[in-house]
Parts: C-alpha cells; structure tokens; sequence
C-alpha cells in the first residue's frame, strides 16, 4: 500500500517484510523557502563530542592514519585511527593529528648539532620530512643554533658526518606570537622552506613550512577541542591486553575511542567498557557494532557515549555471507537510532556508504555520522601508495577481515583466537583515486545541503525530528522504481561520477 504523501519511517519499516537497504527506500520532497547555504551540518558524534559535518573514517589499515585524520578534522569531521598497528605507533599517529595545526607545526621534530646525517635520514624515511630544525640539545628546551634541509645533505655520501658540519647557521627566524599571515611574508619573501618561530630565550616553538603555505586554507569548520587541537579517534580491541593501549591512547590525548568489533554485544566488550568509563570518565566510547536495539540497549546501560550501526553492509564485507548473521543496513539504523535517540546516544551508519544519496539516507533513518571506509580510501591521505590497473590509478582497500589484513596482523575485530585457521569475513581489493581529503569532504557536504533542501529541513537535528514526527516521509522503491532512478536508455554514458567530474571541469 502507498499513501499519497508518502509514509512515515515507523509505518514503512513497520510494514515492511524484508529489512530494507539504503537502496530500497526513497525521501519525499518537501517545501523548501531556504538556500542551501542556510543548511547546517552540525551533529553529535558522541553524546559529548560535536561535529560540524557528519563525517567519519573507519579505522581500517588502508584508510585512516594520521593525514586522514587530520584532513577530516580540518574539514569539521573526524577520523579514527586503525589499530593493526603496536601502541607505540597508534600513539604516534594520534600524537601528529593533536599536534596539528594549520599552517604551524607545534612540537617539531629537533635534533642536536652532534646528531649524524643518518639521523636525518632515518627521520625522513619514517616521517617523510627532512626540515630538520637543530637545537643545542636536540630537544625544545634549549636554543636553536640551525637547520637542515634536504638540500643540505641531498649530495651528501656519508652519512655518518655531524650535522654541525651541514647545518646553516644564519637562519631566518620569527618571534614567537607571529601570525599564519606574517609568518607566511616571510616565508614568501625569505624565499626559504621553513621559517622557525622563536621565543624571546631563541629557543623554538614552531616551525612553518612553504608546502603548507602553498596548501594554506582556512578551516572554520575544523573539529578542535578545548585546548584548540584537532580532534581524533582511536579505535581498541576488546581484548583485556588492549587496557594498555587504551592508556597510552588516552595519555596521548585520544579524544575518543571506538571498541572495535564485529558483534559488539559481548561480555569482552562490556567488561571493557566499563573498565574504561571507570579508568577515564571523561573519555568518549563508542561501542558496536551492532544492529538491533536489544544490542543497543545493553551497550548503552555498559556506559556507551555513542554506537556504530552495522553487522553486513561494508562494501569489502562478507560476514552476511560466511556468518549468516547480520542486516539489512536501512533497518538496521532505523530501529537501533531510535531506540539510542530516548538515551541521547547518537548513532554512527557504519559501512555500505558510496554516493551522497546513501549519507542521506544514513542520516534521515536516525543516524548522526555515517562511517566511510572505501568512499575515503582512494584519497591521498589514506596510507599506501596510487597503483595503476589498464590505466586507471587506484589505492588498495581491504577488509579488516580479510586474509591479508589478518596476516598483517588484523581481524581482532573478529575472536580470532586459533592462529592457524582463519576464517576471512571480508576481501581486499582496489578503490577508484578520488583525490584530496578535503575536496572531497566540501563536495559531500555541498551535496548534502542540497538534498536536505529538497527534503524540505535546515539540519540534520531538523531532519531527525521531521522523521520522528511523520513530517518527513519515505517511500519503498520497487525494483523497476530502481532503475528507473538510475540511469537509462542511453547509448553509452561517462562512467565517472560527479565528484570526478566536478574535479576535472
Ligand atoms: P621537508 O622539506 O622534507 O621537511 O618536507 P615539507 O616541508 O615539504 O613537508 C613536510 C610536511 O610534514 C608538512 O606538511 C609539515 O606540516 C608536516 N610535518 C609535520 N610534522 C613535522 C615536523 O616535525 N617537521 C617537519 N619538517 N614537517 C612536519
Ligand atoms: P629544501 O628546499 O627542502 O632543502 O629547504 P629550504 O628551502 O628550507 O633550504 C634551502 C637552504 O637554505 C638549505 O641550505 C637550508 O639550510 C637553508 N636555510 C633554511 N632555512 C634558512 C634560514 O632561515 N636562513 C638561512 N640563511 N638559510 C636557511
Ligand atoms: P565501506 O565504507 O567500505 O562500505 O565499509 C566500511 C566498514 O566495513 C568498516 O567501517 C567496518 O565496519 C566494516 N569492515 C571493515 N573490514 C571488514 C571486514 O573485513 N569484514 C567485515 N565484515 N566488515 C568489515
């Protein structure tokens, strides 16, 4: 049965025989006297933590370390940083988002005059920088006294002379206090790649370079937190050895973290949570995954601050298959956002997102963010390199699940415990390159306000409250409905979508 105006989300899913996709359902217009510049994308991560767009990057090995992390922060959403990885290096990369900040790199990496090239060698083949400042101790406590670059040591064979032999003394510096704007004429002036900043005992405080010059944006959007670092998330296992972690994390600066697991409705993820609500109470914790509200609930009494919704949709996922456990991810959502809205936990649409529409549809079923995972792995800031297949350039993307990602030490999602046989639950692939980050997040964005207008609502609170009223309606689509939505009837057609076309015009 349709109903003229469409129906409410309680009537379809209600109604509905099947669990229902993202694709099975459509929104009804509604009546628009705004622009969609007047859309706001505020939203709630977690019941503390508030973004200004609903963008969030799964914390999977091929998608979010530290440039994800950052770039997404930057853009008003958050990245989640994986956890195939020792603590040391986790800690690392969330150290490098907080130290963030645009234009200014605070807590430079230092070394001392009695530091060899090797050092700086060493240092750029983990970090990938060579702009070395040096300081009379190699740390930040005493006087700067040079620099090295790469030009200075580029012809340079051996690699265990000191850097007091290579580093230039007559710097070009600034004072401590500077603005990004005057630290830049210099920079543009000085006609060097780095400007240090110095406090008034010389000693350093930050460091600017010419390629964040050249990249320089604005970001008022940026996702900070009190003390005006760029937010980021961590994501733990379940396991009891993982409390160590977890501290290291928090210690760090973590501002959330997020349990990771396949089915999070478990003793190990309980215990865990509670441990942490009573170890650090100011900590944010998603839990999941999940997709019933009966898992929802007994997370949320454990003490989860937010939820991530899924168990089946993610696009390199085969847990419905080999598991024959899951759902339909529309359903899924619906049921477990509206049971989560009467606590105040938001919930995150985790997996199956890979055109705006789906964002949409993520966020009018209840859901405050939605998790990427292949929609960001062909950014330049996902980890690993642009390969090339007949001609098309392309990133790896694999599921945590998957046989490689469980050799390279993943799957702890997945109660792994015999090491010997492994039962892959995803698969490793490639993904299209889709460019920058943050273009990439402005376009989803832009996007989004534009569909939130024809629905008819001027924020993503707006929207939750049209569909808990019956404002908002939907409607099922047929299989035929399907396609005629999609494309059709045409002879040939540019297979590229419209963020690859809007780049290239
Ligand atoms: P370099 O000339 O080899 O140091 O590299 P670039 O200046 O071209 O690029 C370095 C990139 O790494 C910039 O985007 C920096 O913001 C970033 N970065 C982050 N932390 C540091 C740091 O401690 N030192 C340096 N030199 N760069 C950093
Ligand atoms: P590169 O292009 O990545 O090697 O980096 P730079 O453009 O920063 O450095 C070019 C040369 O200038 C190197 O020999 C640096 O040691 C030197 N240099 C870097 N900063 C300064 C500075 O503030 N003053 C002076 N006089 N030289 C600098
Ligand atoms: P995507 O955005 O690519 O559709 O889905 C990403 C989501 O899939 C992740 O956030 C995570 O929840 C889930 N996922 C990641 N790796 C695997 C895997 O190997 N198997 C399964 N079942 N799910 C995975």
């Amino acid at each position: 049965m349709t109903s003229p105006n469409g129906k409410t989300a309680q009537e379809l899913f209600s109604q509905s025989p099947y669990a229902l996709t993202y694709n099975d359902i459509i929104l009804m217009p509604g009546y628009i006297d705004f622009a969609p510049a007047d859309v706001d994308l505020g939203t709630k991560l977690t019941r503390d933590i508030t973004l200004k767009r609903p963008l969030v990057s799964s914390p999977m090995d091929t998608v979010t370390e530290h440039r994800m992390a950052i770039a997404l922060a930057l853009s008003g959403g958050i990245g989640i940083i994986h956890y195939n990885c020792t603590i040391e290096e986790q800690v690392q990369q969330v150290k490098k988002v907080r130290r963030f900040e645009n234009g200014f790199i605070l807590d430079p990496v230092v070394l001392s005059p009695d530091h060899k090239i090797a050092d700086i060698q060493r240092i750029k083949q983990q970090h990938g920088f060579s702009g070395i400042p040096i300081t009379e101790d190699g740390t930040l406590k005493t006087k700067l006294v040079g620099i090295v670059t790469n030009r200075d040591i580029d012809f340079e064979t051996d690699s265990n002379r000191k850097l007091s032999d290579v580093m230039t003394k007559d710097l070009v510096t600034a004072q401590k206090g500077i603005t990004l704007k005057q630290a830049n004429e210099i920079l543009r002036t000085s006609k060097k790649g780095k400007l240090p900043v110095i406090d008034k005992n010389g000693r350093l405080v930050a460091l600017t370079s010419r390629r964040d010059l050249r990249k320089n944006r604005d970001f008022p959007d940026a996702t900070k937190d009190k003390g005006n670092n760029l937010m980021v998330g961590a994501a733990i296992s379940t396991k009891n050895e993982d409390r160590e972690r977890l501290d290291a994390l928090v210690e760090a600066g973590v501002s959330v973290v997020v349990i990771d697991a396949a089915q999070g409705d478990s003793v190990y993820e309980h215990d865990m949570i509670k441990h942490i609500k009573k170890k650090h109470p100011q900590l944010q914790v998603i839990g999941g995954n999940v997709a019933t509200p009966r898992q929802a609930e007994n997370l949320i009494k454990s003490g989860a601050d937010g939820l991530r919704v899924g168990m089946g949709p993610g696009s390199i996922c085969t847990t419905q298959e080999v598991m024959a456990v899951g759902r339909g991810q529309g359903t899924a959502v619906y049921y477990v956002a509206s049971t989560a809205a009467k606590h105040g936990v938001p919930v995150i649409a985790d997996g199956g997102i890979s055109v705006i529409g789906q964002i949409v549809k993520a966020l009018s079923l209840g859901a405050s963010t939605v998790m990427c995972g292949s929609l960001f792995a062909g950014t330049d800031e996902s980890p690993g390199e642009y390969v090339y297949r007949d001609g098309v350039r392309l990133k790896i993307y694999r599921g945590m699940a998957s046989l490689e990602a469980m050799k390279a030490g993943g799957g702890k999602r997945y109660f792994t415990e015999n090491k010997d046989i492994k039962v892959a639950q995803g698969v490793s692939g490639y993904v299209q390159d889709r460019g920058n980050m943050a273009e990439l997040a402005a376009y989803l964005s832009q996007g989004l306000r534009l569909a939130l207008q024809d629905i008819g609502v001027k924020s993503i609170k707006a929207l939750h409250e049209g569909v808990k009223s019956g404002e908002v309606k939907f409607e099922l689509r047929s299989p035929s409905a399907q396609r005629e939505g999609g494309v059709h009837d045409l002879y040939s057609f540019s297979q590229t979508d419209a963020f690859t076309n809007s780049r290239n015009s």
